[in-house]
């Protein structure tokens, strides 16, 4: 028979459970239960499968703290109301016990405020088990055929797991059988508590696949409450008395050499079934509500614990024992945790004592809280900060899973009831924080050093071996077999062997002789025989020890599969979700693109306004600039007209006013010259005509001639009679200016003179003064006054002016002659001052200069060094 080498592959190569690189971020879910009333205000809306809202309602402070009226929390799954616990137990529970049967840990905690359905998710109620006894259930509907008798698995007291042999097993479940029925008492469990039978439909159990056959199986459970940071075993045994409790004893918390943390002294008991596992479940319960109605605790304020240990060791090669090595053990748990309701110390109604538990009990939270917040700091800074997880009990014993001994999945439970709204916000945000905190995912390893369904191929290599050994004759009803007969044939025949002469010696000699050489032959035979069975023997080890290498070989590799399986499995998931993730985005993208386009359209027809408003704008202000210029040439032509015109006019009443004067002089001087002739009349005194001269001019008006006045005897009027005969005198100033006009003031046989002398007087009988003045019109005109002479009775000549021809040139723009008269004053001026020297005569001839120029007496006889200067 072929025997599976015993031992020969340790079973594992260090205690400790070595994590993988990879990390898987704790899984967090999220279950909204219904609202208990309809008239309920809700503030929870499940939006997606993986997102909730929660929005303020309408008397809480929206924004108190800055929050937005509505926040979206997402999950990696949400359950609405309407999730049955099935579904909640295959999405988050069911994998959790697959690793448990294939020797991998788990912890699993509801979270939420008291009343959100925490206790509802993790036991449930008839009809509607939760999530641990479906656990369990899955459990024995797994490992049900493949479980070791009671008391085969042991555990020991430091958190290990040892085989007893057969025999002290058996005695073990006899003594204990005895001992059961004299203690069984039939009221060991509550009526009020829901057989097992009742919590799940029985159509709705499940099973694990890939169960090891070839092991053997135990299941082991405790359950412990941790209530103020002390722990308390549930399952301990001994009576509660009723009427006065002991108060329990608290457990103490130990690292075992695996470093692992477990509650030192407290029970586990085996259990064979699902219906078992759950009495002893419900003992727990009991025990818990009697303790707490005694010690006058609140059980929302406490966290429970229930652990399912699942031991597994090979089977024997017979399949008969479990292996009786303690290293083949491998030990896997699951931690169903129902937390304290997380509301803050404010909502309970508890005062003094209890406020001082329900502060204990926010304390353990708090102190979950800071370790998942320094957890996430860890991995997301790379720091290296210390995890306080030794501060309270329960995230000290769960420690060893968040350093990667196992999967952490939570399940937040919220109410929507509005009234809830602010502790839920604080669930949100811690849930929200914890799904950020990765925990290593734990090795797939194999179990057992065996190749699983070894049993059944050992059985049927026997079956084949018998099969094949009676093909070939087997000593079947006692004949002689094949074999043994073809080996009597190869012996020498006997001789004949009777003897009938008792002098025959002839006979025995020979059969002596054959016999002896028959020996020999089997003697022979047989060393080879046995050499051949050595060699056969030698030869099937080896092939078994080389199947033995292959089927290791093949588990390690259908081990490995299972893993890339997973792996594979695991980034479907993964490439789903990322697809869904981006088709959202996409979804955005497209919305933003199109709140994009709108926008720039928007900015283009502004640009177009604006562009259009600047170039109107441009328009205007040149055209103003062009009506300013043109304003302002305006304005300066107008200036310059204006200027031109009074200037024009000016100079025009001042000749005007000129011309006056010197008339009214001219009066004034002949009628003075009338007052002296009639004084002078009287002496008649004889007169020196050397005097004469100086005499004549004394006046002080202006006169245009010399002449000495004299009272006139008017003449008749002749009016243009011809010049021929007469005399004349021709006063020309000598301020006049040439002017080339066609009809020249020209007299024949005249005496010329620039200043009237009485010579040239007494020689004739007619006078006549060129005198030019500027007209109103800016134009020269030059006058001709004529008049008479007359002797008077003194003896000397008298003018009487008897008319005026004017001579006027008009030039269609005249230009300004101011210029052109000043420029000529000087050497008349100069002239002048050879000429008359005393100062009568000087003024005489201003007054004659004053009519040829333009300016007045005052002006000519003070001005004229100013008016040298250019
Ligand atoms: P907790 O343990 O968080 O304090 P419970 O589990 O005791 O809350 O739930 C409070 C009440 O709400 C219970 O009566 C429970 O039956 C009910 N409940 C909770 N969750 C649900 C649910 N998902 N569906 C129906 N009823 C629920
Ligand atoms: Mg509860």
């Amino acid at each position: 028979m072929i025997r599976p080498l015993k031992g020969k592959t340790p079973r594992r190569p260090a205690p400790k459970k070595p994590s993988s690189n990879q990390k898987d971020p704790v899984g967090v879910y999220c279950r909204v239960r219904p609202l208990s009333n309809e008239d309920e205000e809700s503030c929870i809306e499940v939006i997606s499968n993986t997102t909730i809202q929660l929005h303020a309602p309408d008397g809480i402070k929206a924004n108190r703290n800055g929050e937005f009226k509505e926040t979206q929390y997402s999950f990696k799954k949400v359950f609405g109301i309407k999730t049955s616990q099935r579904e909640l137990f295959d999405d988050v529970a069911k994998p959790l016990v697959e690793d448990l049967i294939h020797g991998k840990n788990g912890l699993l905690f509801t979270y939420g405020v008291t009343g959100s359905g925490k206790t509802y998710t993790m036991t449930g109620s008839a009809g509607q088990g939760g999530l641990l006894p479906r656990s369990l259930d899955m459990i024995f509907n797994s490992i049900g055929p493949y479980q070791a008798k009671r008391f085969v698995f042991k555990t020991d007291d430091k958190n290990g797991m040892e085989i007893q042999n057969q025999v002290d097993a058996l005695l073990e479940r006899q003594k204990r059988d005895s001992q059961q029925s004299l203690l069984k008492t039939p009221s060991s469990k509550l009526r009020t508590d829901p057989e097992f039978s009742e919590m799940i439909n029985p159509g709705e159990t499940c099973k694990a696949e890939g169960v090891d056959e070839d092991s053997s199986y135990s299941v082991f459970v405790s359950y412990i409450e941790i209530y103020n940071n002390y722990i308390y075993d549930l399952l301990e045994e001994g009576p509660i008395d009723p009427i006065k409790p002991k108060p329990p004893q608290s457990k103490i918390l130990r690292e075992d050499q695996n470093h692992n943390m477990y509650v030192a002294g407290c029970t586990e008991v085996e259990v064979k079934s699902t219906e078992e596992a759950f009495e002893v479940f419900w003992k727990g319960q009991k025990r818990r509500r009697i303790a707490n109605t005694q010690l006058n605790r609140e059980s929302s304020r406490s966290h429970s614990v229930f652990i399912v240990k699942l031991a597994q060791a090979p089977l024997d090669a017979d399949g008969d024992n479990v292996l009786q090595d303690k290293n083949q053990i491998a030990v896997s748990q699951l931690c169903l945790v129902d937390l304290a309701g997380s509301e803050r110390t404010s909502r309970t109604r508890a005062e003094g004592n209890r406020l001082r538990e329900a502060g204990n009990i926010n304390q353990s939270l708090m102190t979950l809280r800071t370790c998942i917040e320094v957890l996430r700091e860890n991995q997301m800074c790379g720091t290296n900060k210390m995890v306080p997880y030794r501060d309270s009990k329960i995230t000290h014993l769960f420690k060893n899973y968040f350093d990667g001994e196992g999967k952490v999945r939570m399940v937040v439970c919220v109410n929507p009831n509005a009234e809830d709204y602010e502790e839920t916000m604080l669930v949100m945000r811690f849930a929200e924080m914890t799904q950020e905190v990765e925990v290593a995912r734990p090795v797939d390893r194999p179990i057992c050093a065996f190749a699983a369904g070894r049993r059944q191929r050992n059985q049927a290599f026997k079956e084949e071996l018998t099969r094949r050994l009676e093909e070939r004759g087997g000593p079947v009803n006692g004949e002689t077999p094949f074999v043994m007969n073809q080996l009597l044939q190869s012996f020498p025949p006997l001789p004949p062997c009777e003897i009938t002469d008792p002098s025959d010696d002839h006979t025995l000699p020979r059969l002596i002789e054959v016999l002896e050489k028959r020996h020999r032959i089997r003697q022979m035979m047989t060393e080879e025989y046995s050499k051949t069975a050595n060699m056969l023997k030698s030869m099937l080890q080896e092939f078994d020890s080389n199947l033995m290498a292959k089927e290791n070989f093949i588990h390690e590799q259908r081990g490995k599969l299972g893993e890339k399986d997973k792996m594979i499995q695991s980034q479907k998931t993964e490439i789903d979700r990322l697809e869904k993730k981006s088709k959202m985005l996409e979804y955005k993208i497209d919305i933003l693109q199109k709140t994009t386009n709108i926008y720039e359209e928007d900015k283009r027809s502004l640009q177009h306004e604006l562009e259009n408003r600047e170039q109107k704008l441009q328009r205007e202000l040149s055209e103003k600039k062009r009506m300013e210029a043109r304003m302002q040439g305006m304005v300066t032509d107008t200036k310059l007209k204006w200027e031109k015109e009074c200037e024009r006019r000016v100079q025009a009443k001042q000749l005007e006013m000129q011309n006056k004067l010197w008339v009214k002089d001219e009066k004034l001087k002949q009628l003075k010259a009338i007052v002296t002739e009639s004084k002078t009349e009287r002496p008649e005194k004889p007169q020196r005509p050397s005097r004469e001269k100086d005499r004549v001019p004394i006046k002080r008006s202006a006169s245009p001639s010399p002449v000495p006045t004299a009272p006139p005897v008017r003449p008749p009027h002749r009016r243009s009679n011809s010049a021929g005969g007469e005399r004349w005198v021709d006063h020309k100033p000598a301020s006049n200016l040439e002017l080339d006009t066609v009809m020249q003031p020209n007299i024949p046989n005249a005496i010329k003179v620039s200043a009237p002398n009485e010579k040239a007087l007494s020689k004739c009988d007619k006078y006549v003064l060129t005198h030019q003045e500027v007209a109103s019109d800016g134009e020269i005109q030059t006058k001709l006054i004529k008049g008479e002479v007359f002797k008077t009775r003194g003896g000397g000549q008298a003018v009487q002016f008897t008319d005026i021809e004017t001579l006027k040139q008009e030039c269609p723009v005249a230009p300004s002659r101011k210029r052109r008269s000043s420029g000529n004053d000087p050497p008349q001026t100069e002239a002048m001052d050879g000429d008359w020297t005393d100062v009568e005569t000087r003024c005489s001839v201003a007054v004659e200069m004053r009519a040829g120029s333009n300016l007045g007496p005052g002006y000519q006889h003070h001005g004229n060094q100013k008016r040298r200067k250019p």
